[in-house]
């Protein structure tokens, strides 16, 4: 009988794959939730003995990091705004830089709540729910927000509704494109917020994404299709004074600032996430009494 694979000889083992896409710290994270350690416990006990059945385990996790598949989808989780969400193929992986979103949608939210004792906020592509249970997480027992969320994929409208199950937060998750189902009878729409796909077609990080849903990331030749779509939408149909926030690229905060010019939007500017890069462009829809 050969000997048990110890802890260090099996992450030693993995630092010898090519080739490979994992990164270490993500092998090592891994390896933490198979073993149920800390990292102090797993760097500490190297001498650790792996039983065949252990290291078993550990190749199927490490085997889909090498070839490139993002921890989240490993562990069906990512947290994001300090609440914990399921993800899965079908969703795209909540990043850090969306926490800015968030932050400028709350800043926003107070105004509405000032002015409209029942605000409504809505975002679109909502994916796992991550911005809306983020903003529900925020506003709960603030006056009577509502929240609403569309998504045109089925999976994802599905992944968003368990996880504000299981989270105990109230948003009314609707599988729909962008604003569809909202006609413009709906006066009271006050703020409107997006991460839409904004990733250009060619655009030669795709590659590096390609686990996560094609429909999430790219939108056209210059990534700006999803945008402009949501612009005229959100222009027709948010009330006066109310709020268009949308993500976007590094590189498009001009493009995104032209076409909110375009549709009549007013007070435009980009905002700068934590890397210093542009993320987020925002307009107001003029009042009744600028127009
Ligand atoms: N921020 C994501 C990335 O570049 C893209 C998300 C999106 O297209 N909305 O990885």
């Amino acid at each position: 009988m050969s000997p048990a694979l110890t802890l260090g000889e099996w992450l030693a083992a993995q630092d010898q794959v090519s080739p490979s896409q994992a990164d270490p710290y993500d092998l090592q994270l891994a390896a933490c939730h198979v073993l149920e350690f800390s990292r102090a416990q797993l760097i500490a006990h190297p001498e650790h003995k792996l039983d065949p059945a252990l290291v078993r385990t550990l190749d199927g996790f490490a085997t889909r990091l090498h070839a490139g598949e993002p921890l989240a989808y490993l562990f069906g989780s990512k947290e994001f705004w300090s609440l914990q969400l399921q993800v899965s193929p079908q969703v795209l992986i909540p990043r850090p830089e969306t926490e800015l979103l968030v932050e400028l949608a709350l800043a926003k939210a107070t105004l509405p709540l000032s002015l409209n004792p029942t605000p409504t906020i809505v975002e679109l592509g909502t994916g796992s729910g991550a911005i809306s249970l983020a903003l529900a997480s925020e506003l709960q027992g603030q006056g009577h927000v509502t929240l609403i969320a569309t998504d045109s994929s089925a999976g994802a409208i599905a992944m968003a509704k368990a996880n504000a199950k299981r989270l105990g937060l109230n948003v009314n998750f609707v599988q729909a494109d962008w604003l569809a189902p909202f006609n413009n009878a709906i006066a009271s729409m006050d703020l409107l917020i997006s991460n839409p796909p904004y990733i250009a077609a060619k655009d030669p990080h795709l590659p590096a994404l390609s686990f996560e849903p094609l429909s999430a990331l790219v939108s056209g030749e210059d990534g700006l299709d999803a945008i402009r779509q949501i612009c005229v939408q959100a222009a027709a149909r948010l009330r006066p004074g109310g709020w268009l926030l949308l993500e976007h690229g590094y590189d498009q905060g001009q493009a995104v600032q032209k076409l909110l010019h375009n549709q009549g939007f007013q007070a435009v500017s980009t905002e700068a996430d934590l890397a210093g890069l542009d993320r987020v462009t925002l307009g107001q829809q003029p009042n009744s009494a600028d127009l």
